[in-house]
């Protein structure tokens, strides 16, 4: 019992947690305005819980965890976390998903705690309609995130913007030209039917075939694709010629690469999800909270995993998807 293989064959190697379910900003393709985390500090995972979560998922071959959120540099402790996760002996890999409106702040310790890269939502760079999207949120201070991951020697640094028609659409060629500016990568992201948030602004969905055209008229002769690992995940990337950056497309519903996957998720609350489009999760804090011994969660884990569907439903039927929202799951 020192692999996680499910019953498709695949190997689970990337954990991604969710430390937190609150948020500073309120991205209206992710959760309700209203929103307010139902939760009391003992129902989220301690630092102890989260430590003990990730040995025995390191010993059962996961490698690369990710913090996630919510907004993770919200959660008090964050470069404690950050230091337990990375010294767990066999986790090679822990980048970071922000929103960076704190990150001027965190990324020297961050990274001197073992936060190697880093993912940055960015949708806007108007700060009028990037404080419309979220509800709230400074373009300015995200930027200043951004140039803090920079100098602190984060690498890869990549942003993340999800493409919307009518919403930021226009955006798309001063995004990648802003990406190349700075030498990092961009990704932009199909919007996803998740939770209530994400199925209402789901009309504003744009095909990875829409914006990889939009890509392409803009930086014509100068795309050269990038061969997808085993663990890209559901994203096509391109290597923009004679810059520093890359840029590519996340198209988690357009495509399924649900044949590859190798992640399941936490949530802060310490339920393991086992496919972002699907109901089924597991207590393991209630596991680790109790006398079950390690072997006896590691068994309860392999259980789960064999419960992993073979692929999400988004396309046939958004009455599959979860009721949780986006700022619960991590994304
Ligand atoms: N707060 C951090 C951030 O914004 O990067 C981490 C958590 S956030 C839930 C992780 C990612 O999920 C972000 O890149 C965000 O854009 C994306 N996301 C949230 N709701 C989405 C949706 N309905 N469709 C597609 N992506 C979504
Ligand atoms: Fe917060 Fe990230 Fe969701 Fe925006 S996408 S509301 S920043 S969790």
């Amino acid at each position: 019992m020192n692999k996680l293989i499910d019953k498709f064959g695949r190997q689970i190697t990337y954990l991604r947690i969710s430390i937190t379910e609150h948020c500073n900003f309120k991205c209206f393709y992710c959760r309700d305005d209203e929103h307010i985390p139902n939760c009391k500090r003992e129902d989220i995972l301690s630092y102890e819980d989260i430590q003990k979560i990730v040995r025995i998922f390191s010993e059962l071959g996961i490698s690369k965890v990710r913090l996630t959120g919510g907004e993770p540099l919200l959660r008090r402790g964050i470069v404690k976390i950050a230091n337990l996760i990375s010294s767990i002996p066999g986790i090679t890999d822990m980048p970071l998903s922000t929103n960076a409106q704190l990150l001027e702040k965190f990324a020297p310790k961050l990274y001197a705690n073992g936060v190697n890269r880093v993912n940055i939502s960015i949708d806007s760079l108007i700060p009028a309609r990037f404080k419309e999207i979220t509800r709230g949120g400074n373009v300015h201070e995200v930027i200043n995130g951004i140039d803090a991951a920079i100098k602190a020697g984060m690498h890869p640094i990549k942003i993340n913007a999800v493409a919307m028609r009518g919403i930021n659409d226009d955006e798309i060629e001063s995004l990648i030209d802003f990406a190349i500016k700075k030498g990092i990568d961009i990704r932009f992201i199909e919007t996803m039917p998740i939770g209530a948030a994400g199925i209402k602004s789901f009309t504003q969905h744009m095909s990875e075939k829409d914006i990889l055209a939009r890509i392409e008229k803009h930086l014509k002769g100068r795309l050269t694709p990038i061969i997808p690992s085993q663990t890209d995940g559901p994203a096509s990337n391109y290597k923009i010629n004679n810059t520093n950056s890359s840029v590519g497309v996340i198209s988690a519903v357009s495509n399924h690469f649900c044949q590859a996957c190798n992640r399941i998720r936490l949530t802060a609350k310490g339920e393991l999800i086992l496919c972002l489009g699907q109901e089924d999760s597991i207590s393991l804090k209630d596991a680790v909270r109790s006398d079950l011994s390690d072997n006896e969660i590691k068994q309860l884990i392999v259980n789960a995993i064999n419960k992993k569907p073979e692929k999400h439903e988004f396309n046939s039927s958004i009455d599959n998807i979860s009721n949780r929202q986006m700022v619960e799951i991590g994304g």
